[in-house]
């Protein structure tokens, strides 16, 4: 059923006019086609990236103001009035997405109406934009001799747009950036620890959604053949939030579902509200307030949730077998001096976290950092890979100092690790989640990706995915969502994500903990294995069997400074070490 629903439906949308539809309801039909753009890019940008914005109202008035004023003061033909909005809406989005997304909180909701406004008052009192009366008697459109004057004319070209870019959104999400844009929500610090660089997927996100937008608002003006401010305001920018959440938030076809339901309620209410009250007003708006209020309530997850919960949950063709290995680095050779700890320090406010820590790890070792809660091991372990930044000391990788370096640049070195709280993306599957691992092995972009053109990359991808998830005794889960999965699985998974970096230097933070005796047992004879093909590992870990069983050397924190290091046996002998560790001796 479902691999027909979209050609069904494509079709009927572009025979639609052609068929005895009433006018009206041709004309209805555009207007959700148009919302459905600027939607879709929401679903992109607030839904899929987390980015509230209230202001994509103005770049659809960017798009229909570059069309407009064009169209009437040159003989450019549509297609470059086209252009000409949509680089004007991509510039603006570029510069003022540099501007304002790295802004955390509510800054960017807020940044994203002080823009609104700014653009809709520039459309308002631009004397050769027409001021408040805008422009009036844009031409027909026609393009390549068809007339697309009329409604009937256009409904197609709206409708074959809008369900084009609903796809390449789509297939944008089921790809490297698209993973990379799906992380941003709830695995930043994640994201960049892979080698991602958060900020360039958020001003991605955003300049996609105002393309949608400006897109939307060529065709608006080609529709109504005139444009003036009022439509591209701020409360048309949380109109089009409305259907986006409606839809259901991160939800393609929601964008749809909402865009439909927001045009024809707001058309009724505009009949029947005044007939209900007796006077005429905005009154949908405050109905609108109180559905959105329902609906956050009872489907937080939008309408098309209802809808989506009678499709089988999409399951990925496992069709990598004949994938080509994607390249590895080469790797260094055993007794090469890797890490080099020189002193670091860490203070919060008065807190002295990590006390001028210092020790080395060597290739081909396995350096395990053990002490009590509250030790500075995660600490460390956060200087070392740039998640934070140094108080005091160095880090060197390979005799170059890292330190200052950010995460992703750091994990491109060869360093890889996992977290103490495990972070991944709850609701891709676990192997989408091992596959964010390997995103500086490969390179495809937002364009390969629409057009389908990055799928042998995939493939060689999620070979590796599949392989790393498979050498910890996962290949059985590939397909779950991860946010499924007890907390032990998660943590291997994570440890799989890591390895598909192809790191020289592993760093796991209690990667046993949660995990039963056997599952203990395998992790470590896989970090055994790993081991003997020459990689080298750092690890944090409280059960002292599992790593007397496994470490080479020993370093032991207590309340943020070095106690002491040596081999397990030096250390299990120590006296001072069992008091710090155990709290008693025995
Ligand atoms: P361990 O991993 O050895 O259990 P941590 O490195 O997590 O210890 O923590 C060391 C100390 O630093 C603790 O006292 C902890 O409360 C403090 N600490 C860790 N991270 C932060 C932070 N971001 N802000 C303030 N204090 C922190
Ligand atoms: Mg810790």
């Amino acid at each position: 059923m479902t691999r027909w629903a979209f050609p069904a439906f494509a079709a009927v949308m572009m025979v639609l006019p052609l068929l005895p539809v009433p006018d009206f309801w041709i004309t209805q039909s555009i207007y959700v086609g148009l919302y459905s753009l600027v939607a879709l890019g929401l679903v992109l940008l607030t839904g899929v990236a987390g980015l509230t914005s209230f202001g994509q109202a103005a770049f659809v008035g960017v798009g229909a103001y570059a069309a407009a004023y064009l169209a009437t003061q040159t003989a450019l033909p549509p297609l470059v009035t086209l252009a000409v909005g949509i680089v004007l809406a991509v510039v603006a989005a570029l510069v003022l997405g540099a501007l304002t997304l790295r802004m955390s909180g509510h800054y960017l909701p807020l940044a994203t109406i002080a823009w609104g406004l700014a653009l809709n008052y520039t459309m308002a009192n631009m004397e050769w934009l027409g001021k408040y009366d805008g422009i009036l008697g844009i031409p027909a459109m026609n393009l390549f001799g068809v007339d697309l004057g009329s409604g009937r004319g256009l409904h197609p070209l709206v409708w074959a747009i809008a369900l084009v870019a609903a796809l390449a959104v789509l297939r944008l999400l089921d790809s490297r950036p698209g993973r990379a844009i799906r992380a941003l929500k709830s695995g930043s610090t994640m994201a960049e620890a892979m080698g991602i660089s958060t900020f360039r997927y958020k001003l991605t996100a955003f300049v996609i959604a105002a393309l949608l937008a400006a897109l939307s608002g060529w065709l608006f003006a080609h529709f109504q053949r005139s444009v003036s401010p009022s439509p591209f305001g701020i409360n048309k920018g949380i109109e089009y939030l409305f259907m986006a959440v409606l839809g259901g938030v991160g939800q393609v076809w929601g964008a749809f579902l909402g865009s439909a339901v927001v045009r024809i309620v707001e058309d009724q209410l505009q009949v029947l509200l005044p007939r209900l009250i007796g006077t005429s007003g905005n009154f949908e708006t405050i109905v609108f307030g109180i559905v959105l209020v329902v609906v956050l309530k009872y489907a937080p997850d939008g309408l098309w949730s209802f809808v989506g919960r009678w499709r089988p949950a999409p399951r990925r063709v496992r069709d990598w077998d004949a994938a080509e290995p994607l390249a590895r680095r080469p790797k260094p050779a055993r007794g090469e001096r890797l890490l080099d700890v020189d002193a670091v320090r860490k203070q919060f406010g008065g807190l002295v976290a990590v006390n001028d820590v210092g020790f080395v790890v060597d290739a081909g070792d396995i350096v395990a950092l053990i002490g009590p809660n509250g030790a500075g091991k995660s600490t460390t372990f956060n200087l070392i890979t740039g998640v934070l930044a140094l108080s005091g000391g160095a880090v060197r990788w390979r005799g170059q100092a890292i330190g200052g370096q950010p995460s992703r640049a750091i994990a491109r070195l060869g360093i890889s690790r996992t977290f103490q709280h495990v972070k991944m993306i709850p609701e891709m599957t676990v192997l989408e989640n091992v596959a964010l691992g390997g995103y500086g092995r490969t390179r495809s972009g937002v364009l390969k990706a629409m057009l389908r053109l990055d799928r042998a990359e995939e493939r060689r991808l999620f070979a590796e995915a599949e392989r790393q998830l498979a050498r910890i005794g996962m290949q059985g889960q590939l397909h779950e969502l991860a946010g499924n999965l007890p907390l032990g699985q998660q943590r291997l998974m994570e440890i799989a994500r890591a390895l598909a970096t192809d790191p020289a230097l592993l760093l796991l933070d209690e990667p046993a903990a949660g995990l039963r005796h056997h599952e203990k047992q395998a992790l470590a004879a896989v970090l055994r294995q790993l081991k003997d093909e020459g990689m080298s590992l750092l690890l944090v870990e409280h059960d002292m069997d599992f790593v007397m069983g496994l470490a080479d050397r020993v370093v032991v924190m207590e309340f943020g400074t070095k106690l002491m290091e040596g081999t397990p046996a030096e250390v299990q002998a120590s006296p001072a070490v069992r008091a710090a560790y155990l709290g008693t001796e025995h």
